[in-house]
């Protein structure tokens, strides 16, 4: 008898189990090393503050999510937020996304993007397909490359340009025309509906994890929480807690790191999976979160920092996600800083260095700060170089020949949404139990 176990209660086993139960499927166990479900999508109260595991704003793009949003938490329950974000750099705060609001920077700093976009046609490489850097000098051209794409994607992938691979982009990098470029400049900025976040929806209550919260209530079946897997026995098919004990599968589906369910697949037989695991490259982010004594130190919902003097990348606004975030007359921030790998002195001075930077853009001082939560998010972004475009499908392959189904964000190794979190669960469901007629 078909016997499935789940590793991980984030949003993507979450999926796999909701959709198990609507199939009628209950001889399943649930299992997640934490005390309580929803992975990178939990929140955190503290001091009257609500964090998230570093903002996390909902995106709704598919309409069987849409209507499974609408019947387990129902939409009214969220904010529908048109996004207010903005890079700044050259001491300019200017709208996202760069490549269409050029307006309001020093006017060498336009003349360099214009002039690069209009040579862009000249530019050949053999590369320009499939290594970022590349793809960024043929599509932008040499000056938005050079005062945006550069600086931000070294930044948040920590990670040589040149190596970068194509494959992640997708809907995350909008391209643009001489058209738009110059609308951009010439014409008062204003919020473009560009890119897949251009609106969001956020919970009115409760942080990101209200809505988890809620999917996870519909389960029928316990969520085993603090259950560490620590080895998976594919020969006698079976997984082994960090307690000792032991539980056997027919079918596994794992959303744990797929770097980490390598490196525990127990020896002898998988030592061809099991010496790739080093190989599957990510970074982790620190993530400072601060509680702020002020009302509205910012109206906007989140802002980039491509600049090396900055150490975050992104920094966002709660308060301006849901007014229930904090107290009356409060704020409250979160800063991400990404990196490879660093000692804790190095992450120590990073965040320091972040808070600071965050005090000196926004006129606060330490006295304003309420409440602070750090948070270290590992990994945080999977790197995508040329090996893991050759090797990745090869390693799900062999994996699937022993009933394991590694899925979700950090399982397939990707860069996802708690969207695709959802439907990864679903898809992964329909492929293994073949809905009866
Ligand atoms: C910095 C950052 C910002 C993001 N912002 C957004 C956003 O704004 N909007 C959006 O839609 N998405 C965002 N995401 C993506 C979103 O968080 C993920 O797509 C989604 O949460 C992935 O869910 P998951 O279940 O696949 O992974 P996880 O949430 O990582 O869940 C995996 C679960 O497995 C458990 N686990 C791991 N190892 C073991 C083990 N050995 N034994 C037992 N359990 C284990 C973990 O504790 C965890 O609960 C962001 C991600 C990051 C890193």
């Amino acid at each position: 008898m078909e016997k499935i176990v789940i590793i991980g209660a984030g949003l993507t086993g979450l999926s796999a189990a909701y959709h198990l139960e609507k199939q009628g499927f209950y001889n399943y166990k649930i299992f997640e090393k934490e005390s309580e479900p929803g992975g990178l999508c939990r929140s955190i109260h503290q001091d009257g503050f609500t964090f998230d595991y570093t903002g996390h704003l909902l995106h709704i793009g598919d309409q069987y999510f849409r209507s499974l949003i609408q019947s387990v938490v129902g939409t009214k329950n969220f904010n529908l937020i048109k996004r207010k974000s903005f890079i700044f750099s050259h001491d300019t705060y200017t709208h996202y996304p760069f490549q269409v609001n050029l307006r309001g920077l020093p006017t060498n700093i336009i003349s360099d993007c214009i002039e690069g976009f209009i040579n862009k046609k000249n530019y050949k490489h053999p590369l320009s397909k499939t290594i970022f850097y590349y793809w960024a000098l043929k599509h932008f051209g040499r000056g938005m490359a050079k005062h945006f794409f550069f600086p931000y994607q070294k930044k948040i992938f920590c990670y040589d340009l040149k190596k970068l691979s194509t494959s992640w982009m997708g809907r995350f990098v909008p391209k643009t025309s001489l058209d738009q470029i110059i609308e951009g400049i010439t014409q008062d900025p204003e919020e473009k509906n560009i890119g897949y976040n251009s609106q969001f929806y956020y919970p009115k209550k409760d942080g990101i994890n209200y809505w988890v919260q809620k999917f996870a209530e519909t389960l029928k079946n316990p969520i085993h929480i603090s259950h560490h897997v620590k080895y998976v026995d594919l020969k006698n098919k079976a997984v082994i807690f960090s307690n000792g004990t032991t539980e056997n599968f027919t079918k596994l589906i794992t959303t744990m790191p797929l770097n980490i369910l390598l490196r525990s697949l127990k020896e002898p037989s998988n030592s061809f999976l099991k010496s790739k695991h080093h190989k599957l490259l990510c970074n982790s982010v620190l993530n400072f979160n601060l509680g702020i004594d002020r009302p509205n130190i910012s109206d906007m919902h989140w802002a980039y920092f491509p600049e090396k003097k900055y150490p975050f990348y992104r920094m966002g606004f709660y308060h301006n996600f849901s007014n229930s975030l904090v107290p009356k007359n409060h704020s409250s921030l979160y800063g991400e800083i990404s990196y490879r790998s660093a000692s804790a002195q190095k992450k120590e001075n990073l965040i320091l260095n972040g808070k600071n930077a965050a005090k000196n853009i926004l006129n606060f001082s330490d006295k304003n700060i309420a409440t602070e939560k750090i948070l270290d998010i590992k990994p945080a972004y999977v790197i995508y170089d040329r090996w893991r475009d050759k090797n990745l499908s090869k390693i799900h392959r062999r994996l699937n020949e022993d009933s394991v189904h590694s899925i979700g964000r950090y399982g397939e190794w990707k860069y996802s949404s708690m969207q695709e979190a959802i439907l990864d669960g679903k898809q992964t469901v329909e492929k293994i139990l073949p809905r009866k007629n």
